[in-house]
């Protein structure tokens, strides 16, 4: 189940690959889906090595090697630091539900800012991230369902997409254009966003 989850995100990367490097190349050097493609096919082969059986912990972990191992360039690194963390605080016992959740982001976001130093509003993944986590924290999530906690997580990373195109890039390679990386979407905002956005879809899909 875990497994198919994380197989249906590494299909998007690849299906979105070309799109993400026409991103990048507006405020980059458009290498981003290329990035996020070695990665998918990475954690690919990395979790085909395991059993069927293997926990969230396992996959996680295996997934956040094989990313933090393969990939060059600035996001990819962030993103295997972030699941790495995110392994940490989970184990076969974790349940999917808005407390898991909540810890999960929160350990990417935590380990993506002691690498990257960047925070909300610097034009980065982080501005999908961070508001993904702030969705999932109990102050949040009193009185919804778990799909109204998703619909609400997605929408607030497809808002920290938006939100990224008002505002010039502080962090990264994309800070060199300045000023003139505003009206453009952040790619790595926008791969952050395509990844939750399966994962939403998926367990929607198979936890009802
Ligand atoms: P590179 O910039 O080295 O070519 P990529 O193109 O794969 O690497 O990734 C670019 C993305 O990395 C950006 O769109 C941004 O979201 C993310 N990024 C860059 N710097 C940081 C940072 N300091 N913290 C978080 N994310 C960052
Ligand atoms: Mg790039």
């Amino acid at each position: 189940m875990i497994k198919d989850a994380v197989n249906a995100v590494i299909k998007a990367i690849l299906s979105d690959k070309d799109y993400l490097s026409q991103l990048d190349a507006k405020i980059g050097d458009g290498d981003h889906g290329l990035n996020m493609a070695r990665g998918a096919n990475a954690a690919e082969e990395a979790i085909e090595e395991l059993d069927d059986s293997a926990n969230v912990k396992e996959i996680l972990q295996a997934v956040g090697e094989a990313v933090l191992m393969n990939v060059g360039g600035t996001a990819g690194p962030l993103y295997g630091a972030g699941i790495l963390e995110a392994a940490k605080v989970v184990d076969e016992n974790s349940t999917l539900d808005a407390a898991t959740l909540e810890k999960v982001f929160g350990a990417m976001v935590t380990a993506i800012q002691r690498r990257g130093h960047a925070e909300k509003g610097d034009k980065t993944m982080l501005d999908v991230l961070i508001p993904i986590h702030e969705t999932f924290k109990a102050e949040n999530t009193s009185d919804k369902t778990f799909e109204q906690i998703l619909t609400d997580a997605r929408d607030a990373a497809r808002d920290g997409v938006e939100f990224t195109k008002t505002i010039p890039a502080r962090r990264g390679r994309a800070s060199y254009f300045g000023e003139k990386s505003i009206g453009f979407e952040d790619p790595g905002a926008m791969s952050s966003l395509i990844m939750f956005r399966t994962l939403c879809g998926y367990w929607k899909d198979n936890f009802k």
